[in-house]
């Protein structure tokens, strides 16, 4: 059974397949009209080669048969060239013009056939396989990626004793609740806000325009909808799951984006001291050297769930 959850998308899978295909078609309809044999083998092989491992995840496709594609499309790229030059060494012309499209369309096909992989590795980079959520990188590209509005509120939480799941239930239980919590921070957080599983067992919320009233109701929400209700870690076992939460506004707390994660991670490590299952906000305020900065931790604030 795969491990993945990010099955990659039906148009990848078809693009990559449509442009394998006709790459091979034009190669082998090329070696059939000067080797009739050796164009059917050719096409025999090739579509092997194609069919195997088709909708597997890139990384579950063995470096083998990978290679061996790569291989096949290489070979299929220099045919035209080389019937050319078999053709001029043994003095005929007449399928040059043909050869000549064979040619462009294989450099089209295999520039194609590049973008579809390009696109692929991108979508990897920036989508964390386990939860299918933005990865850390994505994050911070996102967080750093200059804009006019310059006002973010981060919400960094991390789910409470998480290694007592694993040691008590099991790893493939951890990686249903991760999915799980992911699955409920993606409907709390709603539309407009970058979710991203930031680390293990941590997520990270990116709110942009939001000030601290939206970030303080933005981080109220996601910490209840992980609270909510039990999680179901499989064979009948219901677990209640909390988080801790940490939240940072920017430019209030900071103006610097790399700072902001550190202020978000130290009210999150206020709210895990406090007694974990809560949400710390930062002060609203921007340390000075009068406050020994970066030591101590921001004075936490007390949000509406603490309070009640
Ligand atoms: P705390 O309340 O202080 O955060 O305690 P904790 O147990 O949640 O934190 P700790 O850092 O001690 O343990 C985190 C665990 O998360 C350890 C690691 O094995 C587990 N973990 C990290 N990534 C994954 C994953 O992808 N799947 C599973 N199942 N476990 C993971
Ligand atoms: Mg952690
Ligand atoms: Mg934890």
């Amino acid at each position: 059974m795969s491990t993945f959850s990010d099955q990659r998308p039906r148009w990848a899978i078809f693009a990559a397949r449509g442009t394998d295909g006709a790459i091979l078609a034009v190669a082998a309809g090329l070696l059939c009209r000067v080797q009739p044999i050796a164009g059917l083998a050719v096409l025999v092989v090739g579509l092997f080669l194609l069919l195997s491992g088709a909708r597997r995840h890139p990384a579950e496709v063995r470096a083998g048969p990978a290679f061996a594609r790569l291989v096949a499309l290489a070979a299929a790229a220099l045919l035209p060239p080389s019937v050319l030059l078999v053709q001029y060494n043994s003095g005929k012309t007449r399928d040059v013009p043909l050869i000549a499209v064979a040619c462009a369309l294989l450099f089209l096909l295999v520039l194609a056939r590049v973008a579809v992989l390009v696109a692929d590795q991108h979508r990897l980079a920036v989508t964390d396989a386990l939860t299918g959520l933005a990865t850390r990188r994505a994050f911070e590209d996102r967080l750093r990626a200059p804009r006019r509005d310059r006002t973010f509120g981060v919400v960094l939480l991390d789910i409470d004793h998480f290694k007592r799941i694993n040691d008590a239930f099991g790893h493939p239980a951890g990686d249903r609740v991760l999915r799980e919590v992911a699955a409920r921070l993606r409907v709390a957080a709603g539309p407009g806000v970058t979710l991203a599983r930031y680390g293990g067992e941590e997520f990270a919320l990116l709110a942009p325009g939001a000030g601290a009233a939206r970030t303080a109701e933005l981080a109220d929400r996601v910490h209840a909808a992980v609270g909510g209700e039990p999680v179901d870690l499989g064979r009948g076992v219901r677990r209640a799951v909390t988080v801790s939460v940490g939240t940072a506004l920017l430019p209030a707390d900071t103006a610097d984006p790399d700072e902001l994660i550190v202020l978000a991670d130290r009210a999150l490590y206020a709210a895990k001291q406090a007694g974990r299952d809560r949400v710390v906000a930062t002060a609203s305020r921007r340390p000075t050297e009068a406050d020994g900065w970066p030591a101590p931790l921001p004075r936490p604030r007390r949000t509406k769930l603490e309070a009640a």
